[in-house]
């Protein structure tokens, strides 16, 4: 095992796609769980690293040691509908071992050079999360070393034990990926599921795959308004079973329309709507004609919408889907030139399904208000939007930060959450408060206490 002192001011690994920077004394890579174990005979605090690719700091150190997972990336042949992975494997190297197995990892973040551990550690899903549930649905086993350095497996129906300090509240009936899971139903795994390193280290995930369908049909619809979109995405889930409905607004196609790769989006788009659908070849091609029904209802145009039947124009849709946080976040790295302190504001809260209407009013109403630069994308199938806050200077960035405040507390009022998949981190801690409380975050930190009493594992994630 590699172990480096860390350059404070040039290491990578101080920082995650939040941007936010950290310190830290070394570095180890370790390469087996024995090492993985041995690190944590030291004695010193440890902040976990898969691929980097999260947006709330939480592999982003606070001193001590990082342990980053990339080396632990095997992966073993999938055998009966299950596939072995170190935590450091990459999803697009979980896809490429899959090709021509007739199997699939269904979930999908945008960002597929995450690694399996930090997506089980955050819970992650993406947009066909709204067929197939976050990873939490689809992980069969785990190997987590804990704080004393014990390791041991945890499968799928394994209970509680009865002496472990569970909290009392539990979380809402929506997409969520905010705090300790805690639930009726619920498996011992499921409390090292999205709890984003602080309870263990997972070192071997065992994953459920999914049957490939017979066909996948991606379905891009323009629409005139933000209105109608939201109109038509009702509809789609009411009377169609689309396994994704993506939402860009109108801020979002302009953003994209400065990018010369990309295809080209006529003047009078507004607002663009993405559904996916999953089946037999006749079920999704009835499932798309219906859809095109739909979209003329709400003013969109049939003909001009895109309809992607290919794996290879699939693959284009969801480039072109990723090379929207892409810009975003570039455009936030230029700005940090003049201002270090800006990040990109970007909230990431979903609500229950009737309050979607209610919940857009309010983000336009805020964002006007206040006069903020912003782009709206995302997983709008869930009612789950990321607003983008894209602060020109730190005056606009502390009203941005007031208004996301504001915002949360308005979700949390409707039985939302404050995050629905990106975790909460070291930048999203306020949040979990509004959301849980001062009772809620007492009992989760009794909750780390009896997994790891001393504070060794990703120290300042969650409170
Ligand atoms: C462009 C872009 C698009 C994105 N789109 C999505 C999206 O659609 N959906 C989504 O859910 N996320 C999305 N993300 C966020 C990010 O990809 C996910 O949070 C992902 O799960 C992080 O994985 P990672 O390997 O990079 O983890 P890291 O960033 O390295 O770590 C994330 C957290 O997990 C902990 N951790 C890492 N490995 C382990 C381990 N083995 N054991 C315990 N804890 C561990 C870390 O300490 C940290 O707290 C996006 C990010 C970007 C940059």
């Amino acid at each position: 095992m590699k172990i480096y002192p860390v350059q404070p001011e040039t290491s990578e690994y101080l920082q995650d796609e939040s941007r936010l920077r950290g310190a830290a004394d070394e570095i180890a890579f370790p390469e087996t769980e024995e090492d993985v174990c041995a690190l944590l005979a030291s004695g010193t605090p440890v902040t976990l690293q898969g691929a980097r690719t999260g947006i709330t700091g939480g592999a982003v150190p606070q001193g001590g040691r990082i342990l980053n997972l990339s080396k632990m990336n095997s992966i073993e042949e999938p055998e009966n509908g299950l596939l072995t992975v170190g935590p450091g494997t990459l999803l697009c190297d979980v896809h490429k071992k899959l090709e021509g197995t007739g199997l699939f990892f269904s979930p999908d973040p945008t960002e597929d050079t995450a690694s399996l551990g930090g997506m089980a550690a955050c819970n992650a899903s993406g947009a066909r999360s709204f067929k197939y549930g976050s990873m939490r649905r689809h992980i069969e086993t785990l190997r987590v070393v804990f704080a004393d350095g014990t390791a041991r497996e945890i499968r799928r129906g394994e209970p509680v034990p009865p002496e472990v300090p569970l909290p009392a509240y539990r979380v809402p009936d929506v997409k969520s990926a905010a705090g300790y899971y805690v639930a009726d139903e619920m498996d011992f795994l499921d409390l090292f599921i999205g709890a984003e390193g602080t309870l263990g280290i997972i070192t071997e995930l065992t994953l459920q795959l999914s049957a490939v369908p017979n066909a996948i049909w991606g379905l891009t619809a323009f629409l005139p308004s933000e209105k109608a979109a939201l109109g038509f995405v009702q509809k789609l889930r009411k009377e169609t079973a689309p396994a994704a409905i993506e939402f860009f607004d109108f801020n979002a196609l302009n953003l994209l329309r400065k990018n010369p790769d990309l295809p080209k989006l006529a003047p009078e788009f507004h607002t663009a709507v993405y559904a996916e659908f999953h089946g037999t070849d006749d079920n999704v091609e009835a499932a798309v004609t219906e859809a095109a029904e739909m979209m003329a209802d709400f003013g969109a145009d049939p003909d001009a919408a895109w309809v992607a039947m290919e794996s290879a124009e699939l693959e284009r849709m969801r480039l072109f889907r990723h090379a929207l946080p892409e810009a975003i976040n570039q455009l936030i790295a230029e700005r940090k030139r003049e201002y270090p302190e800006l990040t990109k504001l970007g909230t990431d809260m979903s609500v229950p399904d009737d309050r979607l209407e209610e919940i857009m009013k309010l983000y336009r109403q805020g964002l006007e208000r206040e006069k903020l630069e912003h782009v709206i994308f995302g997983h709008i199938g869930n009612n789950h939007v990321h607003v983008n806050i894209l602060p020109r200077n730190p005056n606009e960035y502390e009203r941005g930060k007031a208004l996301y405040a504001e915002w949360a507390k308005q979700v949390v009022q409707m039985g939302g959450s404050v995050s629905a998949e990106h975790g909460i981190g070291k930048l999203k801690r306020d949040f979990l408060r509004i959301m849980f409380g001062d009772k809620g975050i007492e009992e989760m930190q009794n909750l780390k206490a009896y997994f790891d009493p001393v504070g060794l594992l990703n120290p300042g994630n969650l409170f």
